[in-house]
């Protein structure tokens, strides 16, 4: 089978691309799709590398390289709109009707409109129930692609009116052949950032190009170090201190679940499996002084923090409370 992803310059997904790819070929494409995955797994990559598929000049579609092309990887084409939600700031319904008059209009120079909608699961009641008139009458040429980390927070109408395709992380040797292949990344860099990003691959694509990304990490282990080692009182100052920093946040905790994971697989003797591969030696210390279910409950808690933020809990109550029960 030809690996219609390296084409498409996207990281593992090779059963998304090859579905979207025979979609194109075929003019079937659905009018809505909803990319599903979790944070930096490559949804809005896809997404861009289908609007490039839908409307690249070259006959081996997407091209990446054609005026068309070119144009979307700079998000400048004037047909193809990147609406960025995020976890912090939310999609408004302005930013919907701006979209919905735009595809009243047909194409300046593409085939087909392409919308984009990042992580709508945060977007407003308002915003999604707006868009839903969308999806239920679609402009004919246009194409809807919205990504989202959890279809349990979009409208069900929503879900049910988008194909669905739900993208896994990528294992980490598919992750260091990619960024090896598409990147040009250095092979031992590459090993690298595989393991780290445990999945995340736009992490290790950005890792790639820099390297300030990889001191932040070191940043927030030493982060988490000081946090454990405060008394009641200074964890409560770090999570006023932090709470401030709200955008860094998603990615601080990611950064410590990875390790609380690594710790867990330490302490049951599967230490060659952890993503932290640079601290093997502090894991297996760290993870001797603590049970397996004192692990698995900081895990949770940790997780059950990324949620609270994703549904825009106070930040900093919701560090107080993770910290607070830290061990
Ligand atoms: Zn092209």
């Amino acid at each position: 089978m030809e690996d219609t992803s390296s084409r498409w310059g996207i990281i593992g997904h090779q059963w998304a691309v090859a579905l979207l790819e025979r979609s194109v070929a075929l003019g079937q494409l659905a009018h809505a799709y909803l990319f599903l995955g979790p944070p930096r797994v490559g949804k809005t990559t896809l997404a861009i590398a289908l609007a490039m598929a839908v409307n690249c000049e070259a006959s081996q579609r997407p091209c990446r390289e054609c005026r068309t092309c070119r144009l979307i990887a700079a998000g400048r084409h004037p047909d193809v709109r990147l609406i960025e939600g995020g976890e912090v700031r939310a999609i408004h319904i302005a930013q919907v009707r701006e979209v919905q008059h735009e595809l009243g209009l047909s194409p300046v120079e593409a085939r087909r409109r392409v919308v984009i909608f990042t992580d709508f699961q945060g977007a407003t009641p308002e915003a999604a129930n707006c868009l839903l008139k969308t999806l239920e009458e679609p402009p004919g040429q246009a194409v809807l692609i919205l990504t989202a980390s959890q279809q349990g927070r979009l409208l069900p109408t929503i879900v049910s009116r988008c194909q669905r395709l739900a993208l896994r992380p990528p294992s980490g040797p598919t992750i260091e052949q990619g960024l090896v292949a598409h990147y040009g990344a250095d092979p031992d860099l590459a090993r690298r950032l595989a393991r780290l990003a445990a999945g995340r691959v736009g992490w290790a694509v950005q890792a790639v190009g820099d390297e300030a990304l990889l001191e932040r990490r070191e940043e927030q282990l030493h982060c988490l170090e000081q946090v454990l080692s405060a008394s009641r009182l200074g964890r409560l100052r770090w999570a006023r201190d932090l709470s401030e920093e709200e955008e860094e946040l998603p990615a601080l905790l990611d950064t410590w679940l990875a390790w609380w994971r690594d710790l867990l697989l330490a302490r049951v003797g599967c230490s060659d499996l952890v993503d932290n591969v640079d601290r093997r030696g502090t894991l297996e210390a760290e993870a001797a002084r603590r049970s397996v279910p004192k692990l698995v409950s900081a895990l949770r808690a940790l997780s059950a923090t990324r949620r609270r933020l994703e549904s825009n809990a106070n930040p900093r109550l919701a560090l107080e409370v993770l910290f607070l029960s830290l061990d």
